[in-house]
């Protein structure tokens, strides 16, 4: 193998510019060409190559967003695009691929793989969702939470100075993850997650209780994908029950994509990044890498995509019991 690309996909998330410096870096140091991609599969598509260079990338691990940009590429989902994908790989000499994304991500690269078997595959999981089956965590998730953990102790402080209802959402369309961690995280008193069912006659009884033991404010995390259809709507519910308390409400949104990664971000994505490398330099395809018990783990990406990610029922036990 003499040239790789490497490129960005689907949500961008903190983290992504350290992965994409340590595969130019690793695949300089083994003697090989490197070319960015920009704007993932749409690059492909649009020729949008950039040759890298070491210096190309100086600067960037401490910066969130990724240099490469990001897209959804629907072409890309066409027998036809992915043909024209093929043909613009080949005539830039692109042998090897390392994709850093989510799910879609991968499911793409399987397709084309499986239409065009002479261009290899190696996936980095990039989603601040942390919802890929076959890591510990995933590239953003640790500065999201980190993010949302700030946001909600900035709450926190004005919370306690007057009694009040506070509900903050977080992102997670299909997972608590962000949710339970930076509830944890925060000392909220109570975590809604699409996981578990909300019962809104229990989260009452829940908050009453809270105020029964002279809590000022109480806060509520709701992940975005929460089947009650997010804080708004909870908040509307509940409040219902406490009409002599101030009900505030909080979306985070977008702020939990962006920011410097945290150091714990930057050295699993550089480590994720240079083991990609290693993979497509010794005939890999199709695998995601992960990190599981501090331990490198390489998951074929049918595997990554059809299974999920469980969360540990202990961590909304932990929110039960020390909130
Ligand atoms: P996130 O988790 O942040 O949404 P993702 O990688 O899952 O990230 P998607 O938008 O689902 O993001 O997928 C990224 C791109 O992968 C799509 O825009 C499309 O170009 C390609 N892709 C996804 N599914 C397929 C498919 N079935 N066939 C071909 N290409 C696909």
């Amino acid at each position: 193998m003499k040239k790789i690309g490497v490129f960005t996909s689907g949500g961008d998330a903190p983290g992504m510019n350290a992965c994409i410096r340590a595969v130019v870096r690793t695949g300089i140091h083994h003697g090989l060409e490197v070319v960015g991609i920009v704007k993932g599969y749409q690059g492909i598509l649009d020729k949008n190559f950039i040759p890298m260079t070491a210096r190309s990338v100086s600067n960037i691990i401490q910066q969130g967003g990724t240099i490469l940009k990001s897209a959804r590429c629907a072409d890309f989902r066409t027998k036809k695009g992915r043909k024209q994908a093929y043909e613009n790989l080949k005539a830039e000499g692109i042998e090897g691929i390392v994709a850093i994304g989510g799910d879609g991500t991968f499911t793409g690269a399987e397709v084309f793989m499986k239409e065009y078997p002479d261009i290899n595959f190696v996936g980095c999981p990039g989603t601040i969702d942390n919802d890929l089956y076959g890591t510990d965590f995933t590239i953003g998730y640790d500065t999201a939470i980190n993010t949302a953990m700030d946001a909600i102790d900035k709450i926190k402080d004005t919370a306690n100075a007057d009694a009040r209802l506070f509900f903050i959402e977080v992102m997670g369309r299909d997972v608590g993850f962000i949710a339970l961690r930076s509830g944890i995280a925060a000392g909220a008193e109570a975590v809604l997650i699409p996981e578990s069912k909300t019962d809104i006659k229990e989260l009452v009884k829940t908050i009453q209780a809270h105020y029964d033991r002279k809590k000022s404010s109480v806060i509520v995390i709701v992940a975005e994908g929460d089947e009650m259809g997010g804080a708004v709507k909870v908040a509307k519910k509940v409040s219902k029950k406490f009409t002599d308390l101030p009900t505030r409400v909080t979306i985070l949104g977008h702020v939990q994509r962006g920011g410097s990664p945290t150091a714990a971000e930057r050295v699993n994505a550089s480590w994720m990044g240079l083991e990609a490398v290693k993979a497509l330099i010794n005939g890999q395809r199709g695998v995601m890498i992960g990190v599981v018990n501090n331990q490198v783990v390489h998951t074929p990406f049918e595997r990554a995509i059809k299974y999920h990610r469980y969360l540990s029922p202990t961590l909304l036990e932990m929110v039960k019991i020390l909130a």
